[in-house]
């Protein structure tokens, strides 16, 4: 396959999603656009809340504290695709360390 056949802009593991914890509400749109299953909802442990913004707070508990998370994270191509998803816009492309 050509590069500029390629789906993806990025191999895997040059960037990860970061997740914004202020602004997520758990709505899932990330989890279902990924084409690498990057992302899941699940709750934001208790340790974590106490970090985030007034507002932020306010949205956790509105939101029974969904959040999304990364447990695929190395798995990201880098396509964008989560990022225009994302209704809060609460992700960000972020280049890894080791790329
Ligand atoms: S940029 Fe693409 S591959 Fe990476 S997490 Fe977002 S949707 Fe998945």
């Amino acid at each position: 396959m050509d590069q500029k056949d390629k789906p993806c802009k990025q191999d895997a593991g040059a960037f990860q999603p970061v997740i914004d914890r202020n602004r997520c509400e758990g709505k899932a749109d990330c989890v279902t656009v990924c084409p690498y299953q990057v992302f899941t909802v699940g709750t934001l442990p208790v340790e974590q809340r106490s970090g985030l913004s007034f507002l932020g707070r306010i949205k956790g508990r509105a939101h029974r504290w969904q959040q999304a998370f990364t447990p695929n994270a190395e798995a990201c191509h880098a396509c964008g695709l989560c990022v225009k998803a994302c209704p809060e816009s609460a992700i960000t492309l972020v280049r890894t360390a080791v790329a």
